[in-house]
This record gives structure tokens, sequence and C-alpha cells, in this order.
């Protein structure tokens, strides 16, 4: 078990619910940090402003209360941090966010399906895409898992 720290939690209680389901199982299987939920206005055009969002204000997941946007990754202990220049500890996290949310959509405990920001087609491929946002996931009522 890796409970969440406080700060992460308290971001996370900014998020859908299905969210709090996806984390709580999660917790299960890697240690992880939450790194942004909801993001008013001023948040949003900063991250807008900065390059780390391509959309500005209210058009991110992000901006909705709850938020359908989330933003997380690896911890590691020994550095009491993420690494943020390993994107592929954030890759095969984000293959643990997707299982574990696709397992929890078909056993019909949360309502959406997850679109990673690595991935934004969900095609399974990271090459394909010039705006990729590694931390990055969202919910949608799309059917992008074909199931
Ligand atoms: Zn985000």
């Amino acid at each position: 078990m890796h409970p969440l720290g406080k700060t992460s939690s308290h971001r996370l209680s900014s998020c859908h619910s299905d969210w709090k389901v996806i984390c709580e199982a999660l917790c299960n299987w890697v240690n992880y940090s939450v790194f942004c939920g909801h993001r008013g206005e001023l948040a949003q055009n900063q991250a807008f402003f900065n390059g780390t969002s391509e959309l500005e204000w209210p058009n991110s997941k992000h901006n909705s209360l709850p938020s359908l946007a989330i933003d997380m990754g690896p911890y590691f202990s020994e550095l009491k941090n993420t690494d943020w220049e390993d994107a592929n500890a954030f890759a095969m996290f984000a293959g643990m966010v997707l299982l574990v949310a696709k397992q929890l959509y078909v056993q019909g405990k949360i309502s959406h399906q997850v679109i990673w920001g690595g991935d934004w087609d969900s095609d399974g491929r990271t090459s394909d895409h010039k705006f990729r946002d590694f931390p990055h996931f969202e919910l949608t009522k799309e059917n992008v898992w074909n199931l």
C-alpha cells in the first residue's frame, strides 16, 4: 500500500469521484503523487502562457469543478519527488493507471473512460502527437477503448 500524501489527497479532493475510485485502487500498486486537480481561471491561463497547457480558461478539463482532469506521476522515495526527466517512468505509470481504470470501468465501478495526455487518440502510440502531456489524464464519456 502506498497511501497518498496530504498534498496529493487535497488535490484529489477537487477531482471527479471516478478519480477517487481510480486513485484508491492505484495506491495498491504504485507510489505516486497528484500534481494538480481543479485549476481556476488564473492558474489555467498561467499554464497556457507557460506552455504546459494548450488550452485557455475555461476549455481545459481541469477547469470543471469537480475536475475531470488530473495530473499525476510516479513518486520515488529516494528522491522524495518524481523524476521530471524520466519520460519512460511516466509512461510506465500511465500504463498502470489505464489498466486499473479499464478494470474498474468494466466492473461498473466508474462511469468514464480515461484519456492519457501521452496518447490523446488512445491508439497505444505516443510518437504520433506533437503536444504530449505525460502527467495528464482526463475522463471522457466517449468509447475511446472500443469496449
Ligand atoms: Zn493536466
